[in-house]
């Protein structure tokens, strides 16, 4: 796949934007209108080590994780026993999906039908969605320029809004000042959950996203950092709230067979009180999931290789805001966004369709409908919708795009080449 990433680009790179246009508009087929051929949707396939440790459970048929023999640990127990070790956490649940994750924490934490949970308004569906699961009602907080939680709205609603519990999405990667977060968390004593969904193995000075909340939840779709398809992690120093989040999930009475739950004693009465609503994950996807887990932090590389060149190509764009990231955070760059900070929507279309005409598939959070999985606050009415002006400028701005690990770290200087160039071509007709 991928395109033919000419030694030329990074000249081109460098000339001006205006220079980019002259070539365009002189010469069509020259080097400045190169198509991007790669797919934005393609993702590496399984290693090699996971088809066969799959090929292993389906020949065993003991695909479900309680069907152990003796001592024998299953994939899922092994893989729970892997992620905790991973992320230094005492606890590890696999489940079916991320958002089956997020439901069972604040299920765990005892979130009640009517209960207002706060979460963030830049997100994807699945977050409000585990709130309205559980009959509870989302309290959007505002996004900041950095595309993280506004800290000060959150402030202000952590004492205000009534609820007791954050749902906080580290959206597309950004970390927020996880620090004072904490500090206004603890000092109006809202619980954290942490939706790492895109921050599996980043950090916050140090910290490990999904260690600082008392619940860390992880989703292993196919376009997250470990793939099964689908599927969900959940992380938690807390043995009774992970006790019940195992009853939670199906355990039956064989919480035993979980190498990293929290100790027999822990279940005494819980066991009773718990519901069972089933979300298990299965041996199967455990299986593949194994090798992938050890090769998390080679693939963060190769994912913050091909951001950094995505970003430098982009960077002092006219009319074009690349999002810095603080020196405390160390991200892991599997997608990137830009701001087209108070460009009209005719513009931003303009640019999307531009780019899409060369191959280049960029996702826009401002449409006036929902499309793919750019949805937005204002677009869950099943929740109430504030009115949220400087989120709304925000998200107006984000033009978003996948960097799968099957784009090349050329191929990445190319994406950006073309954005460039399609960019302050606009920017440049509109103040002509
Ligand atoms: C994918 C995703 C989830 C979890 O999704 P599932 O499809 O339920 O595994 C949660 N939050 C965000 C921000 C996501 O992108």
């Amino acid at each position: 796949m991928t395109c033919r990433a000419d030694p030329g680009n990074v000249a081109l790179q460098q000339k001006s934007p205006q220079s980019d246009i002259d070539r365009r508009r002189r010469a069509p087929h020259s080097p400045a209108m190169e198509k991007f051929t790669g797919n934005f949707t393609q993702q590496e396939p399984i290693p090699e080590a996971g088809i066969e440790a799959a090929l292993r459970v389906m020949r065993s048929g003991r695909l479900h994780r309680y069907n152990t023999q003796g001592d024998e640990l299953s994939e899922a127990a092994l893989l729970e026993q892997e992620f905790a070790a991973a992320m230094g956490a005492k606890y590890c649940l696999a489940v079916a999906s991320g958002g089956y994750a997020m439901a069972t924490a604040l299920r765990a934490l005892g979130v009640a039908p009517g209960d207002k949970v706060m979460t963030n308004a830049f997100t994807l569906a699945p977050v409000p969605g585990a709130i309205a699961a559980l009959g509870a009602v989302p309290v959007f907080v505002g996004v900041s320029e950095a595309l993280t939680l506004d800290l000060e709205d959150y402030a202000q609603k952590a004492r205000t809004s009534g609820a007791r519990v954050l749902l906080l999405s580290h959206m597309r990667g950004h970390l927020c000042d996880m620090d004072r977060l904490m500090e206004i968390s603890d000092a109006a004593g809202i619980a954290v959950v942490e939706d790492c969904a895109h921050t599996m193995g980043a950090r916050w000075n140090g910290v490990l996203s999904g260690r600082q909340g008392v619940f860390g939840c992880y989703s292993t779709q196919t376009y997250k950092h470990l793939n099964s398809g689908e599927g969900g992690l959940l992380i938690s120093d807390d043995a009774g709230l992970m006790a019940r989040a195992v009853m939670l999930s199906g355990s039956y009475m064989l919480f035993d067979r979980h190498a990293a739950g929290p100790p027999p004693e822990v279940y005494e009465t819980l066991r009773y009180e718990t519901p069972n609503i089933s979300g298990r994950m299965d041996n199967l996807r455990a299986a593949i999931l194994r090798p992938q887990l050890a090769a998390l932090d080679k693939q963060i590389e190769r994912w913050n290789r091909r951001y950094r060149a995505v970003e430098a190509g982009l960077r002092d764009t006219p009319g074009l805001r690349v999002v810095e990231r603080p020196a405390a955070e160390h991200y892991v760059g599997s997608s990137i966004q830009f701001l087209l900070l108070d460009w009209p929507d005719s513009a931003v279309t303009e640019v999307i369709a531009r780019c899409a005409a060369r191959g280049v598939d960029l996702k826009w959070f401002g449409g006036a409908e929902p499309t793919g999985f750019t949805s937005r606050y204002d677009s869950w009415r099943y929740a109430p919708t504030p009115q949220m002006p400087q989120s709304d400028r925000i998200l107006r701005a984000i033009v978003d795009m996948r960097l799968p690990l099957t784009f090349s770290v050329d191929d990445c200087a190319l994406i950006a080449h073309i954005i460039r160039a399609e960019v302050s071509a606009v920017w440049q007709e509109r103040a002509a």
